[in-house]
Formats: structure tokens, sequence, C-alpha cells
């Protein structure tokens, strides 16, 4: 099938399209019968398990402590008879491996019973623990110091849940993936890491206000997710989109999002009805999905959950992210979570709201009603600012990937350079405390206030900061660097630990300052957040964070702008991360340096990937298509010397001279793409200096093409069809 085939073909699908489901019947049955119909909760728990049982997996879930193996094997059976009413033949230990994917490998429940029958097995031990062949997963060098085998350990603060399939449905149990000597070989094993860490140093501060609670502090996490919903039938005329997730080529289109008329702006019918459809199927999971709305881009949506604790908001965004992906499927639509699908265009992040505390103190980034509230509410503030000031390089890292370059910095995310809003009335608090002169909130009647009487403080800081990465939102930090094919654990993780270090700090400074007296609390906070203001305030920053003044002022402020992926993950190993993970047991410095190689290598793989499209596509797709139309022009030419005319060769000779460049471009692309380099930090170097610049040549020539080569010779489904065609 010719290019312009496919285009046509395309169209016509998707202007015939009719929907072959029926809509959605929520009358029949109601959206709370079927939400979390699909887990294994704590409704089924309590329901099937004897008491005692039940009470001790609680305590384990609630608490952290380690559940009786003992009883593991009556929770399996329970687990299995009610997987297997439910119609499940297998079930699965997943897993999130470095690669940044979910990882699973079925099991089925049958065993041979040794006279040509078979029985169902599920044992506590099948439950707990699995094996894994940990040499199909990245290592990062940890294979040839430890043996190939991983295993995978239940994690029972995440519920195990049914999976639906056309093919059937699988008994899934969340895991932590380790290598038999405990080496962490994924991105859940340091987020329940720095989780313990992150109890032990708040529970200090909680202690010093004499606030009680019998529960951890746990880190909670509310994930906006964004992504692109287009036509599946564009997708197969694109092997861009296909393979790498973005395009690669394409021309601006005449209408962009300038308009700004598609955010919140209605869906389209069959958009809506994709996104109602994979909301029942999270609803069944016990997602809580929210809210979804049009974003900033055509044909670029959102979906946001309800936070809930990190470890399960993450493991639950994993499943929204294949979800969503799978449904699409069913609606002729194709969900693109690549952070910047259509250069040009805005791309798609993945929000971050990041707070801590528990069922029974709330959250502990929200200031309070009484003077002591508010104090205590400070240190978890003053903290955070210390935290980032100080670690805001790994927190920049932890967001590195050859798809978000595409988007930080770029003036629609915010930039590399991590900076906290916090708007103008606790800036200026914060700024009284610098001073030494507390006189009360701004905007407010003054209040003539010491050290030890706080001012009451706003309950939402009022202003919006879209543009910076770190903004505090009233009662948590929105994190917005995070791209949107993401998992979020390793930012979770890091923010876990930077607010350890800093609590821990904190309470060791207070403990001395007050010398462990109650009534000197008030006045040793004060100081704290004099000393800390005083030493991290380069971090905070409200104003506009896109702006080129900025960039300048931030590098007078000293703040790192890691802008590019190679440049970032060296703060893996840097020696102030290695020290910090080691010392609240996150990551050792071995499981740094593994991460480290295979962020690298994952890059470098990434750009190689792209970069051999790029040539497949230029010498095959593109170059033919601008040979067409030179073709033609020529005709036309010789036939205009035929008649004795002059003909007009502006046109050709712009043709001639694109094509000419075209083909040198990739020439020179060839030559870089596969070149030896030893040192994998060197190969990054060199794919991020040299291999991206002339991929962007050569795609600039390529969309010059596309807006002068006749539409009819034109092979690849433009900006135009894929983003409004719908
Ligand atoms: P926005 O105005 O940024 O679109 P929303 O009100 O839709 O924000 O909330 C965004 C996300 O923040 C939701 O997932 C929400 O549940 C979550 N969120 C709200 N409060 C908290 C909190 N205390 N901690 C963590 N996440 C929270
Ligand atoms: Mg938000």
């Amino acid at each position: 099938m010719s290019g312009s085939n496919a285009r046509s073909n395309a169209i016509r699908a998707i202007t015939s399209y009719k929907p072959d489901l029926a809509p959605l019947n929520y009358a029949d049955t109601k959206p709370t019968e079927i939400y979390g119909s699909n887990v294994f909760s704590d409704k089924v728990m309590k329901e099937r398990l004897p008491r005692i049982v039940y009470k001790s997996l609680r305590k384990t879930i609630e608490q952290g402590v380690q559940l009786d193996p003992s009883l593991a094997d009556i929770v399996a059976s329970t687990m299995k008879d009610w997987a297997i009413e439910k119609g499940a033949t297998h079930f699965t230990h997943v897993f999130y491996p470095l690669t940044g994917h979910s990882a699973e490998k079925h099991d089925g429940f049958l065993s041979p019973d040794g006279n040509g029958g078979v029985i169902t097995e599920f044992s506590g031990k099948m439950l707990s623990q699995g094996e894994a062949d940990g040499s199909s997963f990245p290592s990062g060098g940890l294979r040839s110091t430890f043996e190939a085998r991983g295993y995978t350990a239940w994690d029972v603060t995440s519920p195990a849940y049914l999976m639906e399939n056309s093919s059937g449905i699988v008994l899934c149990i969340p895991t932590a993936f380790l290598s038999w000597t405990g080496v962490a070989l994924d991105r859940k094993t340091p987020l329940l890491r720095s989780n313990q860490a992150l109890n032990k140093q708040a529970s200090r501060i909680l202690k010093l206000f004499g606030k009680k609670t019998s529960l951890p502090i746990i880190s909670y996490s509310g994930l906006e997710q964004e992504f692109f919903l287009i036509d599946r039938n564009f997708v197969f005329g694109r092997p861009d989109l296909l393979t790498a997730g973005r395009t690669l080529f394409g021309a601006k289109p005449a209408k962009g999002q300038e308009f700004e008329d598609q955010y919140y702006g209605v869906m389209p019918r069959r958009v809506m009805s994709c996104i109602t459809e994979a909301e029942r199927e999270l609803y069944k999971l016990g997602v809580p999905v929210r809210t979804h709305h049009n974003e900033v881009a055509p044909s670029q949506y959102e979906i946001a959950p309800v936070f809930e604790t990190a470890n399960l908001a993450i493991d639950h965004n994993q499943l929204m992210m294949t979800v969503l992906k799978k449904v699409a499927k069913r609606h002729g639509l194709h969900c693109l979570l690549h952070e910047k699908p259509f250069s040009g265009i805005n791309g798609s992040g993945k929000h971050l709201n990041y707070s801590i505390g528990n069922a029974e103190v709330g959250t502990l980034f929200e200031p309070g009603e009484t003077p002591h509230e508010n104090a205590m509410f400070l240190v978890f503030l003053v903290a955070a600012i210390r935290g980032l000031h100080k670690y805001g390089g790994l927190l920049r890292a932890t967001v590195a990937a050859a798809s978000n370059d595409h988007r930080l910095g770029a003036n629609e995310a915010p930039p590399a350079i991590m900076s906290m809003f916090l708007g103008d009335q606790l800036t200026d608090i914060l700024e009284q405390f610098r001073v030494g002169q507390v006189r009360g909130s701004k905007g407010k009647r003054l209040m003539n206030v010491g050290v030890d009487t706080l001012p009451p403080l706003p309950a939402d800081p009022g202003d919006r900061n879209r543009t910076s990465p770190f903004a505090f939102t009233g009662n948590r930090f929105e994190f917005r660097a995070l791209g949107s094919s993401m998992p979020a654990s390793a930012s979770q993780t890091a923010l876990n630990t930077i607010m350890s270090d800093s609590l821990d700090y904190a309470a060791t400074r207070l403990e001395k300052l007050s010398g462990g007296d109650p009534e000197k609390l008030h006045a040793a906070v004060g100081k704290l957040i004099q000393e800390i203001v005083e030493e991290h305030s380069a971090v905070i920053f409200n104003g506009d964070g896109y702006s080129e003044i900025w960039h300048q002022e931030a590098e007078r402020r000293g703040l790192p702008n890691y802008r590019t992926t190679p440049e970032a993950l060296m703060v893996y190993t840097s020696p102030d991360v290695v020290d910090l993970y080691s010392r609240y047991n996150v990551l050792s410095r071995q499981e740094l340096k593994a991460r480290q190689e295979i962020y690298i290598e994952q890059y470098c793989k990434t750009i190689r990937a792209e970069a051999n499209l790029v040539i497949r596509m230029g010498r095959t797709i593109i170059y033919p298509a601008g040979l067409r139309f030179q073709q033609e022009l020529l005709r036309a030419c010789l036939d205009m010397r035929a008649l004795n005319r002059e003909p007009d060769t502006v046109l050709l000779d712009d043709i001639d001279d694109t094509l000419r460049k075209l083909r040198e471009g990739l020439e020179h692309l060839e030559n870089n793409v596969d070149m030896k380099i030893e040192d994998p930090v060197q190969e990054a170097h060199h794919k991020c200096t040299v291999v991206i610049p002339a991929m962007n040549a050569i795609r600039t020539l390529a969309d010059h093409l596309e807006t002068i080569v006749p539409e009819d010779l034109w092979p690849l489904p433009s900006y135009q069809e894929m983003l409004f065609v719908k």
C-alpha cells in the first residue's frame, strides 16, 4: 500500500467508525458494586479469612510488622479459592524491574494429581516468594557479583487483584524483586525502604511536639496522568509512532494549540467512551479514579485518581497506564504515553502530589489551627525547603530519560532547575523568621507575636503557579517534572529520603536547642526556621519558571541545572547522594551505581533506536517522496522548454538542495549512530551532543519537504490529520 493510500484509508476508517461496544450501563450494575470487585480487598479478607489470621495480616499491612509465615498458607488458599471462583486460571507475581515496565510470569493453579486428574495448588510459599530469572532484566553489573537468579517477595501492603484479559483471568500479586543476597533489582524495594526511614524520622518530630499516633507515618501520592489518544489507523502509517512512541518527523499543523480551545473543552464521543470504559476497568481494580478532562494540546487528556498511600498509588498508576493502552485499542484508538509525541505541541507529564502523614494525624504539610500546630507544620515545611535545596539534583535525576528531555525546560513543563514555589504569604512569613521579627501573616491583620506564639497561617496559599517544578499547594507539594510514561517510584523514593534526612536534622537540632524542655520548643523552632531559611532559601522561587531571567538568576543562586539526561544521571553516584541513600538504607553505593548504569544504557538504546528509525524512514519514505516531486517538477520544466518558454525553477532548486542535504544528513547520522565508544558515559554524551543534533537537522529538512511536496505524494499521516481527525 502506498503511503498516501494508507492516509486516505485511515481517514475513511475514522469517518465511518461505528462503535461495536454497547454503552456502559451503570443502572443495572452500580459503580459501587463494581468498585474493587477484582481486588482481594480488606472486605474480602475480613469475610473469608479466619479472624486471627485477618487480624495478623492487618497488623502487617498497617504497621509493617512481619507476617507470621505459618499464616501464609491460610491466606494463600483463601486467595486461591476467591480467584478461582471469579474465573482465574493462573497467578503471577507482578514486579517492577528497572526497565520501567511491570513484569509478570504466569503460573497455572492446576497440578496433576497423579491419577490423570488435576488439583488446584497455591501454597503460602507460592504466594510469598517466587523465583524470577534475574538475568533477563537489567541489573547494571550486579549480576557479575551476584547470582543471576532473583526472587520476588510479596508486598503485603499492595493488595492482590485479578487482571481480566480476553483470554482469561490472572491473579496478580504485587511483589518486590531482589537478588538472593538482598540487593534491590526493582523500583519498589527502595520505595518501601524509604517509607521506613521517613516514618522513623517524622515520628521524632511528632514526639517532640507531643503528638501521639498508633500508626506509622507514611507518604502519600496523587498522580495526575496525561496522555494522547489518536486514531489507531494513523499509527500503522507511522513507523515512528509505532516503534518509538513519538513522531520523529512532522511539520507543524496550520492550526496548533494556540487558540487554547481544547483545554477543558468537550471530549469527542469516542474518546469519552474510551476513558469511561478505562475508568470502569480501573474501578474493578480498586483504583480510585476521580477526574478526567481535556488537556492543553489537541487530542491530549488527563485522568487523575484520589491520592493513596504512595506504594499503592504508584502500583495503581502502573495499572492505569496498562489499562489505558488496552482499552484504547477496543475503541480504535491508540494511547500515547510518551512525554513528547508531537514536536511543537505540548508534551505529557505526570504530576506527583506529595504529602506525608497518616489516617490519625492527617497530612503534616497542612497548616494547623493553633500556634502549636503551625509550629509543627513549619518544621515540616522548612525540612522540605532544606531537602530540595540540598538534593534538588537528585530529584532531577529521578526524572531523567531521553523522552523527558524533550519536555523539561521547553517552556511548557517546568525547567530542569529544581526550585520551590511557596506563594507570597508563606515566603513572607519565612522572611520574617529570617530577620527575627515575626509580625504575622501578610494580607491578614498584624499580630503581635513573638517566636513562641506563631501567627495564624493561610490555609490556602491562594496563588497558583504552573511553571514551578515543585509547588506548595496548601497541604501538599506538587512535583511536576515527572514524565507521563515514567513510574513515579524513583521520585517518591527521593522525596521520602530527602525528607527523612531533613527531619532527622531538624529533630536533632530541636532536641539540642530545647534541651528536651517542651517550654523551650517554640523558641527552638523559631531558631531552626531562621537557620534553615538563612541557608536554604535560594531554592524558593515564586516567579515565572519558564523565563530566561530565571535561568540566569538560578545560576547566580548556585542551583544546579542539568539540562540533559546524561548530565543528570551522574548525580546518582555523587558523594552526597551515595551518603544520603546509604545513611537511610534506601540504596547502597553498589545499587545506585547499578541504577545509573542501567539508565545510561537505556538512554543510549533509545537514541540509537530512534536514530536508526530516522535513517530508515528518511531513506525509504521521505527521500523517495521528495524525489517523486522532483521528477514532476523536472517534467514540467521540460514541457515548458519544449514550448520554448522559460520555466520558473525556484521550487525545483529548493527541492534539489533539500534532497541533497537530506542525503548528506542521513549519511552523517549513519556514520555516527553506531560509533564504537567503550565508555557508556562517553557514549551517552556522544548521543546527546552529536546524534540528537544530527537527527534534528534531518527532521528540519524533512519537515520542510512536507510543506512543499504535494499532499497526494506525501506518505506520512500529517500532524493535522493525527491531531484533529477524531
Ligand atoms: P489540580 O488542581 O492540580 O488539577 P486536583 O485537585 O485535581 O489538582 O488534585 C490533584 C491530585 O492531588 C489528586 O490526585 C488528589 O487526590 C491529590 N491530592 C489531594 N490532596 C492530597 C494530599 N494531601 N496528598 C497527596 N495528594 C493529594
Ligand atoms: Mg495538578
